[in-house]
């Protein structure tokens, strides 16, 4: 019903109506699931169930030896596994993850793909676009369900001139929001004339559902055709930086310094404060920028996203780009000298006082209680 005979790039026609369904691809790593992935499959089962109530989600894992990994799809909401297995594989590889996943798209057509805006997923997402000839909207922040502009026409959901609006605009499909200009503006994009779309999304922005042991579906075996001369690259180690260790998005809590800790001593305090309430350490980019912290640390627009239980924002203004990715945190605590600043106006507790002084009396107190 919503389909459209499109041009695409190649001159090829496509239906667009043959592409259904949402893909997350599940990113894993020696055998874990990221937790994007399982945020992701929460997401997209949001959006199948806008857009039809026979739209699916499926979750697509790549790998080796992963068969383990179906189970925790289905927990938290896929409705479907696509599984590609090979030990050709076992590790990521750029040519050999592009190359099983464009097949399958090439076969399955999905109507959007959603992967994470991982190290991996900003990899492999615009080889797979530019293989299928498609769009790809980058470090996504929001998602929502298009409908033709003809369709929000006849429900009244838009003021739009009908003389402006496309006859041939029948598609629905997704629109994707992400940051532009420095996080000044936010960006819609809409993929109309080609499939899937395709979204990176950034971890720790859109929800995981509520895990339900014991969920099943179906698991659909894809044999990849993969040959060793497909790979141009031999993975001869892997070596486990010390930025792995940090591990922002998981964490439950986190306290973070700013230019407000003066210079990169400050740092061990926040430290100690974090081991002691068992959190990990975050920062501004001011602090970043001053060479005090690694950049693995920067939480905010051009750093991580999060969304800790608990957020410590210690000397840290609220920056626009420093809200940007943290400001969904469950709950968020302004330690500031400056009761005026903005990150007074998201916190939900506000202590106005010289960092200094606050965090070691609630180290203090922490051992009390
Ligand atoms: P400041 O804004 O200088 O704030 C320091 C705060 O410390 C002040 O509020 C002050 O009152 C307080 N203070 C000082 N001394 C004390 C004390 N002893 N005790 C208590 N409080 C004290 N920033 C990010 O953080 N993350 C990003 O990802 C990011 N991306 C960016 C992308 C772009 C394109 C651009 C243009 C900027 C980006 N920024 C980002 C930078 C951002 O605009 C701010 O410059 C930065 O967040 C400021 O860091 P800050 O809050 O630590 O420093």
């Amino acid at each position: 019903k919503f389909g459209a005979i499109k041009e695409v790039q190649t001159g090829e026609t496509a239906d667009l109506s043959d592409y259904k369904h949402i893909w997350v691809f599940a990113e894993q790593r020696k055998g874990k699931l990221m937790n994007v992935a399982l945020e992701l499959i929460g997401e997209g089962h949001r959006l199948a169930n806008e857009i039809s109530a026979d739209t699916q989600v499926c979750a697509v894992l790549v790998g080796n030896k992963i068969d383990h990994l179906a189970a925790e799809c289905f927990a938290y909401g896929a409705d479907k596994v696509i599984m590609i297995q090979d030990p050709l594989l076992e590790q990521y590889t750029t040519d050999g993850y592009t190359k099983v996943i464009t097949d399958a798209i090439h076969e399955m057509k999905p109507e959007i793909v959603l992967y994470g805006a991982t190290h991996i997923g900003r990899d492999l997402a615009p080889r797979i676009a530019a293989r299928c000839n498609t769009g790809l909207t980058a470090d996504c922040t929001r998602l929502d369900v298009k409908v033709s502009s003809y369709i929000e026409f006849a429900k009244k959901k838009t003021t739009l001139d009908i003389s402006t609006l496309d006859p041939e605009d029948t598609s629905t499909g997704i629109k994707q929001t992400r940051p532009a200009f420095g996080g000044n503006l936010m960006a819609t994009i809409i993929c109309p004339n080609t499939r899937p779309q395709m979204s990176t999304v950034r971890p720790g922005v859109m929800q995981k559902r509520e895990k339900v042991e014991g969920a099943t579906g179906e698991i659909v075996t894809y044999k990849p055709t993969i040959a060793k001369s497909d790979i141009h690259i031999d993975v001869v180690d892997v070596v486990k930086s010390a930025k792995e260790l940090v591990s922002l998005t998981d964490a439950d809590i986190i306290c973070s310094g700013g230019r407000g800790l003066g210079d990169a001593s400050g740092f061990k305090l926040i430290q100690e404060f974090a081991d002691k309430v068992g959190g990990v350490v975050g920062s501004s980019r001011a602090a970043v920028d001053a060479g005090w912290i690694d950049q693995s640390h920067q939480v905010g627009q051009t750093g991580t996203t999060v969304k800790p239980k608990i957020y410590f924002a210690c000397g840290i203004s609220g920056a626009i780009q420093h809200l940007a990715g943290m400001q969904t945190s469950d709950y968020i605590v302004a330690i500031n000298k400056d009761a005026d600043c903005p990150m007074m106006e998201v916190a939900d507790f506000c202590i106005v006082g010289d960092l200094y002084k606050v965090i070691p009396q609630i180290i203090a107190e922490w051992d009390k209680a």
